[in-house]
């Protein structure tokens, strides 16, 4: 979650701290790569990530060691061997993060290891900010933002933590232990079949964040909800989600184009922000409330009658529902592993309520796809779509595919993108093909059932199976 050199926390003050040097460590987690949620797409993400930390290391005068294993010995035997008596590290809020670093920290501590972590990958971690009257967790996101908005007001200059520089690596010591050679997907057993629109790396994250809030910030209010227009979000989640960009550059960043655009980049800088800090909140359900990993976050939509279809289910994963704008935004995350966030909520919708197939089945998917799959987020972004999370949409409020896609994508220029079968289908039927009469369809080559399916279900008729299941779970 930290691999960058810029604006790392804990490696300034392990290099300050240190009088030999500092060994900046990278652990090959058999449990991990094990992990049937692991696939190539994110393996091969984090690879192009470290394949640059480990030339930018070497740059600023130190080297990256890899390890493969389980952690615990990996490091104990690393602290060994080199008489290492210190190990710092950012800290990761995932419950099976967490327990793995209380495990590593009692094992080296045994062992006389000094052992620091520090908050990184988030400004206010899980128990910062808490309620006012209860002391509690928040569980809704409007007012967690107001307390947040007003921690920050209280640090810095206002605009957040000072974002730290790159610092200077004291080249190691001789030791025994031997590195790996960073590997290839291939070589860990993943097969890759993705192609990334995103490019992975501290370097490219840099420059998405500078090009980012150089332009498309000022009328993000406005624009992230159109996935046509590629640039309107900044598409920096992979980069979030790997800490190849930490969330403090990423505040600076908007602050610094707020303050020198002003008025008319407030509501997009705004807007913006307010993402990232929706991304802190589900951070911190997700450690508040371990419960949700396995479980809706309220208790009552455990009772759901979800249908078992693996036919629908598969028809969702290859997008051949028969709903153009679902069926382009599977597709963009089976070739590219990233998904629009409108998209993501219409796909989760169709998933949930025109289909009422569980919602653990489309998250396990989106976590196999994505190349930004995060568990606090996805599971956040699921359990609200499906209604039944935190701060859910309530579960009546069901979104109407050929709707949702005449008002994200109105000329289907994103459809045809992903969907190439449907590209000489006229404008007027781009977001419902299967109303074009049959000659239509034989003269723009898209026959329905045949090029391209009719469409899986009556949305009118899934919408009330979708309400009467939810609504006897009540
Ligand atoms: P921008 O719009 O530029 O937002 C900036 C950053 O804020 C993002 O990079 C992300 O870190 C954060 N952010 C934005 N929207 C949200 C949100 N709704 N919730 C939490 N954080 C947000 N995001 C992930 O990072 N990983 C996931 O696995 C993930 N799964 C999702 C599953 C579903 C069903 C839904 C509805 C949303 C999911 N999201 C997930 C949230 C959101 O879709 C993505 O963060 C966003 O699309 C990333 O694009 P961007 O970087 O251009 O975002």
């Amino acid at each position: 979650r930290d691999l960058r050199l810029a604006d790392n926390t804990a490696l300034p003050h392990a290099v300050a701290d240190s009088i030999d040097g500092v060994i900046p460590v990278f652990v090959f987690d058999d449990a991990i790569l094990g992990d049937p949620d692991t696939s190539a797409p994110i393996v091969e993400f984090m690879l192009g990530c470290l394949r640059e930390l480990e030339a930018n290391l070497r740059k600023a005068g130190g080297r990256l060691l890899c390890l493969r294993g389980n952690p615990v010995p990996q490091l104990l035997n690393l602290a060994k061997e080199t008489g290492a008596n210190a190990l710092y590290y950012n800290q990761d809020y995932a419950p099976a993060a967490v327990e793995r670093d209380v495990e590593v920290e009692r094992v080296l501590g045994e062992a006389g290891v000094t052992v620091r972590g520090f908050k990184d990958q988030v400004i206010f971690a899980e128990q910062e900010l808490l309620t006012a009257s209860k002391g509690e967790p928040f569980t809704v996101y409007t007012p967690y933002r107001r307390a947040w908005e007003k921690m920050l007001a209280g640090i810095g200059d206002g605009n957040g933590p000072d974002v730290l520089p790159i610092p200077k690596l004291r080249s190691l010591r001789v030791m025994k232990v031997e590195s790996i050679r960073l590997p290839t997907a291939k070589s860990l057993g993943f097969n890759l079949t993705h192609r990334f629109e995103i490019a992975p790396g501290e370097s490219a994250a840099q420059q998405r964040l500078r090009e980012f809030c150089a332009g498309p910030l000022r009328q993000y209010d406005k624009h992230r909800n159109t996935p046509a227009l590629g640039a309107s979000t900044s598409r920096l989640s992979p980069h979030l989600r790997h800490g190849t960009l930490s969330p403090r550059q990423c505040l600076r960043a908007a602050s610094q184009a707020r303050h020198d655009g002003g008025k008319a980049w407030a509501a997009g800088a705004d807007t913006w922000i307010g993402e990232l800090i929706w991304r802190e909140f589900y951070q911190q359900i997700l450690f508040n409330f371990p419960h949700v990993q396995t479980e809706p976050f309220k208790e009552k939509w455990t009772r759901v009658g979800w249908r078992q279809s693996d036919e629908d289910f598969q028809k969702w994963t290859q997008g051949r529902t028969g709903f153009p704008i679902v069926d382009a935004a599977m597709r963009q995350l089976s070739s590219t592993g990233w998904m629009h966030n409108r998209l993501r909520m219409i796909v989760a919708n169709f998933l949930t309520r025109d289909l009422l197939i569980d919602y653990r089945l489309g998250e396990r998917w989106f976590m196999q796809n994505l190349i930004d799959g995060e568990t606090a987020q996805n599971n956040g972004g699921w359990q609200w779509s499906a209604g039944c999370g935190t701060d859910a949409q309530p579960y009546f409020r069901i979104f109407n595919p050929t709707t949702q896609s005449k008002a994200c994508d109105p000329a289907g220029k994103f459809i045809r993108r992903y969907c190439p079968e449907l590209a000489a289908v006229p404008d007027k039927f781009i977001h419902a093909p299967s109303e074009m009469s049959p000659l239509l369809q034989a003269e723009c080559g898209c026959r329905i059932g045949q090029d391209y399916p009719a469409p899986m279900v009556d949305h009118a008729e899934a919408r009330k199976r979708a309400l009467a299941a939810f609504a006897s779970a009540l």
